[in-house]
Parts: structure tokens; C-alpha cells; sequence
């Protein structure tokens, strides 16, 4: 297969941990007989000190113009005085809205050679957890209607959570076939004992449930759901939930892996065109050092290989490759706690030699 392949690499170490993803797809490409074709665009710091604003209209056009989107991260120091409009993360919430992604999907795995970074007890977490997380990503109480008005005891605020049928229904089509690319359990979370939304978010679920036999479909409320993720994580396979309750319930599982690090994240709108990033941000307390971990971002192009380009085969060779790596013993900084550790281009070539 050709593929076009949009690069925005960023600010921070988002260059260097791209570079190594490149890498990685160069030799997937070649292993598996496929040509990629990278082009690089501005995004973020760099784009705001080369043409004056986060996001330039050349970048939207080259993404809109590509098979898939890989991004490293945008922001540092050097940027964080500027009005907000000119600020490099507007260019994220900019990028998502062109490319219309509707669905943001959060992989927490903690592997088994990791077990020791994560926060809970290691009887919990014996045989590591592996979930997906996927998460509305444009509707909600973050998009609804919002305001300030003289109320009962004066002054407040308001935020409203509005969900339609169709906003419902095309994000649980997304994690229904998720599901059946995995282990075929589906996990709907919501506030139905409390909120309207809820309900008709749960009812559409069920509809939806009964086009996908072969997904087992539960319901859990989000205050359970907090609860669950931190007395057995392995039980959840693939979770479907609104904007906000993801939003938070996906932190909490991020942190439940040890490092930041190591997570990728897609987003997808109703074409097979997705932005995939690692959930990390630029880190320029590290950025020219070359010691970033490029796990996240490895696995992100690996994700883009599986949702974009339909190349299973091609992403769990990435995957088997990074768990060979950990389970190795292969560390960078991030996870070595004070011993000797491989700088970003060490990881990635013990990567690549298991490819
Ligand atoms: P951060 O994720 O950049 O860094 C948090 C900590 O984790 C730092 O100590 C950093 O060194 C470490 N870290 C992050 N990624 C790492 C990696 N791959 N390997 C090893 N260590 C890693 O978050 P922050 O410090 O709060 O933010 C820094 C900048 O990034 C800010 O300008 C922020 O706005 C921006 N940011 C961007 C994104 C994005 O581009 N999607 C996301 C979050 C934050």
C-alpha cells in the first residue's frame, strides 16, 4: 500500500520522539512492502515563530490532504505568555475540529515487565491490565450551552451535558467495532440513576447492541467506574463514554500504567483519516537531551497502522517488538529509577532490531 503521512513533529522533544516513530513505519514499510511518504508541517511554538500563528492554514491543508496525521507534542515555556488565541495548544483543539474527530481513543496497557511502576498493589495488577478508553470527544458539557445569570441566591453559572441520538449512536458504532477487534466486551459508562443524557445514552447503546451480536455489552455508572478501575482494571476491555467522564476517567487509568511516557492515543473522525499522538505533552525540562521515551509515540504510528490504514498485522508487530523490548529489560530514563538507561535512539533501535 501508499500512504501519505502528514508529520507534525511540534515543539520539546515532539521532533526527536517523531524521528523515532519514522523510523519505526520506514522499517515496517520496508519489512511489509509498503511506501510511506512523510511530509513534514508546522504546528505549535515552531509554527508561532515561523509564520506568527499555532496553526497555518498550510498545516490544516496538509493534513486534510493525507492518508493519516502523526503528532508529537506542541507548547514550552517560551510561548506561555502569549494571549490564548495565539497560544501553541490552540493549534490542537484547531487541528481536531478541521480534520472533524469525533472519537478519541485511549489505550492503558501496564505490561507485565512494568508492573513495578504502577501505582496499586501488586496483587491487583499481577498480570498487568490492557483497556481502551473511548471517548466522545465533541459533545457534551464541553460544547453545551453556557452562561452566567442572576439565579436564586444571586449570581451562578451553568453548564449544560446534551447529547443527540446521533452523536450517541456514531460513537458507539466506533466502540462497538472496537470491541470486535479486541476482546469483544463492551463497557458503557454513564450516570443513568441521575442524568436525562445518560438515559438516552444508555437506550441508544442498547439499540446499537443488538447490530453487534458478537460484543457483550455492560453498563456502569461513572462513580463505580472509578472505584472499578482501581480495584481490578483488568476487567474492562473496551469502555464507551461521554466527553467529560472520559476525559477524567482516562487520566485516571493513565496513571495507573506508571509512566507517561508509554501511552498513545488516536483520534478519529468518520473517515479512516485519524490524528494519533502520544497523551504526553512537549516535556522541555528534557527536550535536546535524548532521553525521552519514543514508546508512546512509536505505539501511536502503530495505532495509526491498525484504525487508519487497516494494517493489523503490520501493528502488532510493532506492539510485539516494544513488549519484547520491556520485558528485555531495555529502559529509558523515565522508567530506569536512577540506573543506567538507553537514550531515545538506543530504545528505538532495540525496537527496530526486534522488527
Ligand atoms: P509533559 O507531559 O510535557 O511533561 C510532564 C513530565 O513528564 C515532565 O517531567 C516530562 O519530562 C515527562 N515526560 C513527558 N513525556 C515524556 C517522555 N516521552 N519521556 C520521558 N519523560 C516524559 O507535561 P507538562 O510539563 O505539563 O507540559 C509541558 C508542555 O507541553 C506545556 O507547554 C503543555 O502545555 C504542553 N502539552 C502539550 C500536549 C500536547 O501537545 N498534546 C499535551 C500536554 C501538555
Amino acid at each position: 500500500m501508499e500512504k501519505k503521512i502528514a508529520l507534525l513533529k511540534g515543539d520539546g522533544i515532539g521532533p526527536e520522539i517523531v524521528d523515532s516513530a519514522v523510523r519505526v513505519l520506514e522499517a515496517v514499510a520496508a519489512k511489509y512492502g509498503h511506501t510511506f511518504e512523510f511530509t513534514p508541517h508546522l504546528i505549535g511554538g515552531c509554527a508561532i515563530d515561523a509564520t506568527g500563528a499555532p496553526l497555518p492554514e498550510e498545516t490544516v491543508k496538509g493534513c486534510l490532504a493525507s492518508d493519516s496525521v502523526l503528532l508529537g507534542a506542541v507548547g514550552g515555556p517560551k510561548w506561555d505568555t502569549l494571549p490564548g488565541h495565539l497560544r501553541p495548544e490552540k493549534a490542537l483543539l484547531g487541528i481536531r475540529a478541521a480534520m472533524e474527530l469525533f472519537t478519541n481513543l485511549r489505550p492503558a496497557k501496564l505490561y507485565p515487565a512494568l508492573a513495578g511502576d504502577c501505582p496499586l498493589r501488586a496483587d491487583i495488577v499481577a498480570n498487568g491490565f490492557d483497556l481502551m478508553i473511548v471517548r466522545e470527544l465533541t459533545g457534551g458539557i464541553y460544547f453545551g450551552e453556557r452562561g452566567m445569570r442572576e439565579g436564586k441566591y444571586g449570581e451562578e453559572a451553568y453548564d449544560t451535558e446534551c447529547y443527540s441520538r446521533m452523536e450517541i449512536e456514531r460513537i458507539g458504532r466506533v466502540a462497538f467495532e472496537t470491541a470486535q477487534k479486541r476482546g469483544k466486551h463492551l463497557c458503557s459508562i454513564d450516570k443513568a440513576n441521575v442524568l436525562e443524557s445518560s438515559r438516552l445514552w444508555r437506550k441508544v447503546m442498547h439499540e446499537l447492541a443488538t447490530e453487534y451480536p458478537d460484543v457483550e455489552l455492560s453498563d456502569m455508572l461513572v462513580d463505580n467506574a472509578a472505584m472499578q478501575l482501581v480495584r481490578n482494571p483488568a476487567q474492562f476491555d473496551v469502555i464507551v463514554t461521554s466527553n467529560m467522564f472520559g476525559d477524567i476517567l482516562s487520566d485516571e487509568a493513565s496513571q495507573l500504567t506508571g509512566s507517561i511516557g508509554m501511552l498513545p492515543s488516536a483520534s478519529l473522525g468518520s473517515t479512516s483519516r485519524g490524528l494519533y499522538e502520544p497523551i504526553h505533552g512537549s516535556a522541555p525540562d528534557i527536550a535536546g537531551k535524548h532521553i525521552a521515551n519514543p514508546v508512546a509515540t512509536i505505539l501511536s504510528a502503530a495505532m495509526m497502522l491498525r484504525y487508519s490504514f487497516g494494517m493489523a498485522a503490520e501493528a502488532d508487530d510493532i506492539v510485539r517488538a516494544v513488549d519484547e523490548v520491556l520485558e528485555a529489560g531495555c529502559r529509558t530514563a523515565d522508567l530506569a529509577h536512577g540506573a543506567p538507561s538507553m537514550s531515545t535512539e538506543e530504545m528505538t533501535d532495540a525496537i527496530l532490531a526486534r522488527l
